[in-house]
């Protein structure tokens, strides 16, 4: 669904930091919206007003669960991307009596900050460093997967430079030695295909305003038969699992969009993978120099891009000035200088590093906008 006059465009401002956050798909908000003025009974209640806020829910849970081929009762709503990795993180190893967690230095840092947390407890925490194009093998996994590895969490996909893990296969390895596999799976959701039961994870992270849907709401998939402790204590939503009175506006508005999302997925690749091919020939017949991080399985239209001895904060600005939105790494780090945590892994010549931006596109660029983007970049760096 590309809407005529709903582009990512506002004036003159292309907007090119879809992995920090998206637009609102004018469907999802439709969907929302009787949520919020009619329909805003609790949907706990027992009353017939709550009848349509609860079959909301229902029908929600099932859409998501569907999109990416889950059961519905394996779907927990939650307030989003951090508040589902935390859960998974902690609520696994709280469970088990034989606790080891292992993750990769490349985790966003709700992942990252979760396991220090369990660390601070006494957890033993393992890192697994990436190969230059940001992969975690499944071999780097099996020199560090003991038998008293509770739980691997490894990011589907990252949020900065977009490489794509072999996750079957790592799961795998983690079901081998009996441990419980997490992906934090925020960056991925609603953008490539995407098959729980496929890969086999036993837990799966999920937010909505990274796909078109609204902020605060996400979801943590979890096996059925998985253990994990409960997150929020309280009444007796998802199942007791965690408490709070559901945002069901948030909840249809988030599988209104991941299923518009999921039916246009192949569409929307390929219109990003050309707008990326445009942006990259314009750079490349200008002759400026630069390397393109990740591997090649990348999220489509994530562009991180290094350029040599420049400095990607002072870009920041300058694209800013001229009306463009880009990110120079996480969106969370977007403040400070320093070289990010995953820039630093994939061991990349500071030189190049320190000149880094990324620019997600999203399904509702244009042509026109990466034009836009690619001439203001030569501006800057011819
Ligand atoms: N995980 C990844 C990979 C992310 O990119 C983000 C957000 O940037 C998060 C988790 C946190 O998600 P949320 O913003 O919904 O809390």
């Amino acid at each position: 669904m590309r809407a005529a006059n709903y582009s990512n465009r506002c004036d003159a401002m292309i907007y090119a930091d879809n992995a920090a956050t998206t637009r609102l798909d004018p469907n999802a908000f439709e969907a929302m919206k009787p949520f919020l003025l009619e329909n805003y009974g609790n949907a706990s209640q027992a009353y017939a007003f709550s009848r349509v806020p609860k079959k909301a829910l229902r029908e929600s849970r099932a859409m998501i669960a569907a999109c990416i081929g889950a059961c519905a009762e394996e779907i927990y709503f939650t307030s989003g991307g951090t508040e589902s990795d935390n859960w998974a993180i902690k609520g696994a190893a709280q469970y088990t009596e034989k606790p080891a967690i292992i993750t990769s230095v490349i985790e966003h840092h709700a992942i990252l900050r979760s396991c220090e947390a369990m660390e601070r407890q006494g957890v033993p925490l393992i890192y697994l460093h990436p190969l230059p194009d940001g992969r975690i093998t499944p071999d780097i996994l099996a020199d560090a997967i003991t038998e008293n590895t509770t739980l691997v969490s490894v990011m589907l996909a990252n949020n900065e430079i977009g490489t794509i893990q072999p996750i079957a296969e790592l799961c795998e390895a983690a079901h081998k030695k009996g441990a419980l596999f997490h992906t934090d799976a925020v960056q991925a959701v609603g953008h490539i295909p995407i098959h729980v039961h496929e890969m086999d994870v036993d837990l799966l992270s999920a937010s909505a305003h990274k796909f078109n849907g609204p902020k605060g709401v996400g979801f943590l998939y979890v096996k059925k038969g998985v253990k994990i402790s409960p997150y929020m204590n309280g009444g007796a939503q998802e199942s007791g699992m965690r408490a709070g009175t559901e945002n069901v506006a948030g909840i249809v508005g988030m599988a209104v969009a991941l299923k518009n999302n999921c039916d246009a997925m192949k569409e929307n690749e390929s219109h990003l993978t050309r707008l990326e091919s445009k942006l990259l020939d314009i750079l490349d017949m200008a002759g400026i120099s630069y390397v393109r991080n990740g591997a090649v399985k990348k999220l489509p239209g994530l562009l991180s891009l290094s350029f040599p001895n420049e400095d990607g904060e002072a870009l920041l600005h300058r694209l800013d000035l001229a009306g463009i939105c880009v990110s120079t790494g996480a969106a969370c780090d977007s403040k400070s200088t320093v070289i990010s945590h995953v820039l630093k892994a994939i061991g990349l010549q500071e030189e190049y590093a320190k000149g880094t931006i990324r620019i997600s596109l999203g399904k509702w660029n244009t042509e026109e906008d990466v034009e836009g983007i690619a001439h203001a970049l030569k501006k800057c760096l011819l």
